[in-house]
Order: C-alpha cells, then structure tokens, then sequence
C-alpha cells in the first residue's frame, strides 16, 4: 500500500460518520475494509474501554470476527477508525503509545467535525481521498 493516502468510498466514509455520531459520547472504533487499497465498508465494533469516553479498545472477540469475515470475503484491512467525540481529529497521546495495526489510523473529530488519518505510532498524516 502507498504510504500518502488514504481511499474510501463514500458510503463506506458516511457510515462510519454515522456509527461514530450515534457512538457519542463514547468513542467508537471499527475497521474499513475494502479491496485494493480502498475501504468500501465500516465496520463498527463495540468498544470495551472502562471509560469509552475517553478510550477505546474493540472488543476483542468482534475483532477477531471481523477479520474473519473480512478473510472470507476476501477483503483487506484497509484503515483502522475511531472518534474522539469531544476533541480534534489527532492522535492521543494514548493513541501513539497503543498502535500496532500497520495500516492508516483514521480519527474522526466530532466536536470539529473533521477526519484525519495517520500512520502511528509515528504520527505521519496521511490523505484522506473519499471516491464517489
Ligand atoms: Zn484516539
């Protein structure tokens, strides 16, 4: 995968805005999955954090299902995604010192109502290219 930018479909950028505006105000996470380097869908997973509202961590036996089911479908982890629903669109601190995942990590900030994407734990931002 290139290392610049991040591809997602519409539908599948809607429907996380979606799950993480619903989440609120609990962080919410998920996965976009996708082929060849785009995410075609969200997959919202529940959050098991002792204080969602400040953290998140996906539950772990959803997640396992998920990449599953991504496996089976023949879909890829294209980007992993969560919210801070009362802050900005960039990594924690927790956030860098958490990642292991080496994909995109995409935030969405619903109190800005933006979305950046990084490569963490370094902090590399990434573009975000959302195709019709
Ligand atoms: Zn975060």
């Amino acid at each position: 995968m290139g290392r610049g930018v991040l591809c997602l479909t519409r539908s599948a950028w809607e429907a996380a805005w979606r799950h993480l505006r619903a989440a609120a105000p609990a962080e919410g996470v998920g996965l976009l999955v996708g082929k060849e380097g785009c995410a075609q869908e969200a997959w919202p997973l529940p959050n098991v954090h002792p204080e969602p509202e400040v953290g998140y961590r996906a539950e772990p036996e959803a997640l396992l299902a998920a990449l599953r089911r991504a496996d089976a479908a023949g879909l890829e982890v294209v980007a992993l995604y969560h919210s801070h629903p009362a802050g900005l669109a960039y990594p924690s601190a927790t956030d860098r010192r958490e990642a292991y995942w080496r994909v995109p990590y995409l935030i969405f900030g619903l109190a800005e109502g933006r979305a950046r994407a990084f490569w963490l734990p370094g902090g590399e931002e990434v573009g975000i290219e959302v195709r019709p």
